[in-house]
């Protein structure tokens, strides 16, 4: 069954966003969340917070899942009011438009616009990467043949282990 946007009706897309899943409407920009969704980026106060005004809160939209109507619940979110539909059977939330960035100020996520790196972006993050893994073993093979070195020296492989732990200590 399609989810209908509760402003607006339109018809939501499932987007997804650094790993976020949430149903969006391409006309009102508003956001249909779930709950556990919400949890993992926005404060974890304010979730809670939620839940706890739900008791208190009066009818909302219709909720986009099951069509009954949601609670709005008014948020204080840094001195602004910001009014959340609920809907505690689907443990669905409704963001109009920008509700969402006021709400989760911290990771503004999901954006509205699902912006990915760009190919060459892509391609300098995946060679820095590689770069400082080769960089990585480097060092271990640098630290493993300079405590070789010292052993075969002095004789003694005390002088060696106390090389390599210090050389371990610095990489950390
Ligand atoms: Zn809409
Ligand atoms: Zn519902």
């Amino acid at each position: 069954m399609t989810m209908r946007c509760p402003r607006c009706r339109t018809a939501l897309e499932t987007s997804t966003s650094e790993g976020v899943r949430f149903e969006r409407c391409t006309t009102c920009h508003g956001l249909a969340l779930a709950v556990p969704v919400l949890r993992r980026f926005a404060p974890e106060q304010r979730v809670r917070d939620v839940w706890l005004d739900l008791p208190a809160a009066g009818p909302g939209g219709g909720c986009p899942s099951c069509s009954n109507a949601m609670r709005e619940i008014s948020v204080d979110c840094d001195g602004a009011k910001v009014a959340i539909d609920v809907c505690k059977a689907c443990q669905l939330l409704w963001f109009d438009a920008k509700e969402l960035e006021q709400f989760s100020p911290e990771r503004q996520a999901p954006p509205p616009r699902t912006d990915r790196l760009s190919p060459k972006a892509a391609e300098a993050v995946a060679v820095a990467e590689i770069v400082a893994r080769e960089q990585m073993q480097q060092d271990r093979e640098d630290a493993a043949a300079i405590a070789a070195a010292l052993w075969l020296a002095s004789g003694s492989s005390f002088a060696a282990l106390l090389v390599m732990k210090r050389l371990a200590e610095q990489r950390r």
